[in-house]
């Protein structure tokens, strides 16, 4: 049986225009959350994201923002 979907009431996004690739986020992340996508950006897998706010926290650019989710 499918597992019921969890809705957050925010998001996690991640601006590839600020950000530096340092890498702190991926290595902060433990949840599997943070990927490299198809134009070599770091990115958020909203599907895999914890919502733990480490990367956010660990970001020294300021790229990764919290937005609260309209559908939540
Ligand atoms: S909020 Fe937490 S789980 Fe989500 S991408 Fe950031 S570190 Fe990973
Ligand atoms: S921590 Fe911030 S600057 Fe570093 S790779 Fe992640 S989003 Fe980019």
């Amino acid at each position: 049986m499918a597992e019921k979907k969890k809705t957050f009431k925010f998001n996690f996004i991640l601006d590839s225009a600020s950000c530096m690739a340092c890498a702190a986020c991926e290595l902060e992340c433990r949840d599997g959350g943070i990927y490299i996508d198809d134009n070599a950006n770091y990115a958020i897998n909203a599907d895999s994201c914890t919502r733990c706010g480490r990367c956010f926290r660990a970001c020294p650019a300021g790229a990764i923002t919290r937005v609260n989710n309209p559908a939540a």
